[in-house]
């Protein structure tokens, strides 16, 4: 039986004697290349025939354990590390799309997700079709063409915590033969996990809640293996390939040849992650499989603060509206019955740890209100134990055009929270004094 969330969070990917010299957190391998012993070896390797390591840039020890434990977290068959997560986001996307493929889309996103395909992947011949609302799933039908490749959504959405169909996406696309692609980096693996619902491809910021101490970038991709990318929609995956070939015995081989159902990993790790070449860097794994150590404890934590911090916000007069699908009051406008069904069948643990509100006296007053927290940090970043605020519009989601960012619901009045692990009532105390002055004589 496989053993539960935390202690997999503790211990996966990573046997101490085999591994790491019996050392109790995973070593550092700070170093570009290994020795490959033999030259039958060092074929065997750059062949794909045998695991191992000869450069960072295609596998790295550290990194590898960080994968492998993110892998069994979110319920994959396995996973890719990069440097960032805009470089998860970008190379799943393209991976999926490339050869002028179509991807849909919401526009309720992290803003530069959105810019990403707005504006720059058309240059590459990827287009995207948005929809309002990704959970009304006859509009998000009408958009399929033959081209279309995957749909894209965040499972819970930044700023607006608005959930995704998940089940219902996983369904449509697979009646199509398109792959779902789900950004899980608001809810995190310990609040919700997208294989489980039907998802194909998991992207997430491995430098939020993951890491949990807003001291690394990261992503990563996650496979769950299962989605069959022979179907004909997929071109690049059918394609021969040098790469994973054996040119001295004439033998050309396709990725879908090569890897089945893991195709499309082995696509990004040997095309994207090779090429781009954002690759994570050993140290940058080391803090990041430290912080995921503690994951299940500090979401948790967090999302009783959050759901606090919402409910106390519901009492101020100047907020004008709260959202965090966590509380009833908080869920999106949208269709509300579907949000409460979404909320206790995808996500009985939580929502997540992020927050937004509406204030009255638009952008002056949410000015004043950044600039008077003392407690809180006025940062973009989201998933760090410090409690971080930020004006979406100005910040996060600057780059997105103003008609999808009010479609978003990511207006100049609108302030976002990321909750921290401080306690409760100091949040509440800042939140108030800061309300306080910015209102003062205001109104
Ligand atoms: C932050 C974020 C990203 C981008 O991650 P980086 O690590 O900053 O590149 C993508 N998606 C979501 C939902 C995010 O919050």
């Amino acid at each position: 039986m496989s053993k539960g969330f935390a202690t997999r969070a503790v211990h996966d990917g990573y046997d101490c004697q085999s591994q790491g010299g019996g050392a109790a957190s995973v070593p550092i391998y700070q170093s570009a290349a290994f020795d490959m012993v033999t030259a039958d070896r060092g074929d065997a390797l750059a062949a794909g025939e045998i695991q191992g390591f000869s450069y960072s840039r295609l596998a790295n020890p550290t990194v590898k354990v960080l994968e492998d434990r993110l892998a069994s977290l979110e319920g994959g068959k396995g996973a890719v590390a990069m440097a960032s997560g805009m470089a998860a986001v970008s190379s799943a996307l393209m991976c999926a799309a490339e050869g002028s493929g179509r991807l849909i889309s919401p526009v309720d996103l992290y803003g530069t997700s959105v810019d990403t395909m707005k504006t720059f992947f058309p240059n590459f011949g990827i287009e995207t079709d948005f929809v309002d609302d990704i959970n009304d799933l006859e509009a998000v039908e009408s958009l399929i063409q033959d081209n279309t490749r995957a749909i894209f959504a965040e499972s819970v959405a930044n700023p607006s915590t608005a959930i995704a169909d998940i089940p219902g996406l996983a369904d449509l696309a697979h009646r199509h033969g398109l792959a779902l692609i789900i950004d899980n980096t608001v809810p995190t693996p310990y609040l919700l996990k997208p294989i489980d619902f039907g998802a194909d491809i998991v992207v997430h910021s491995t430098t939020k809640g993951i890491s949990g101490h807003g001291n690394a970038l990261g992503g990563v991709i996650v496979d769950a293996g299962r989605f069959d990318w022979g179907n004909g929609r997929f071109p690049q995956m059918s394609q021969p390939e040098l790469i994973i070939s054996d040119e001295r015995h004439g033998s050309m081989v396709s990725f879908l040849d090569a890897f089945g159902k893991m195709a499309f990993l082995h696509r990004v790790h040997t095309k994207y992650l090779h090429t781009f070449g954002a690759v994570m860097s050993p140290f940058t794994a080391y803090l990041q499989l430290t912080g995921l150590e503690t994951l299940a404890q500090r979401v948790a934590t967090e999302v009783k603060t959050a759901t606090t911090l919402a409910r106390h916000l519901l009492t101020i007069p100047q907020v004008e509206r709260v959202n965090y699908s966590g509380i009833p009051e908080g869920r999106h406008q949208g269709d509300a019955d579907q949000q409460d069904r979404l909320a206790s069948t995808l996500l009985p643990k939580g929502v997540g740890t992020i927050l937004s509100f509406r204030v009255q006296g638009g952008y002056e007053q949410v000015k004043r209100i950044v600039d008077s927290v003392r407690l809180m940090s006025y940062m973009p970043n989201i998933g760090d134990c410090r409690t971080l605020i930020v004006d979406p519009a100005r910040i996060t989601h600057r780059e997105v055009p103003e008609p999808y960012r009010l479609s978003a619901g990511v207006g100049d009045d609108l302030i976002r929270i990321s909750v921290g692990l401080e306690n409760p009532d100091d949040l509440i105390a800042d939140l108030d004094q800061a309300f306080a002055a910015a209102y003062q004589g205001a109104l």
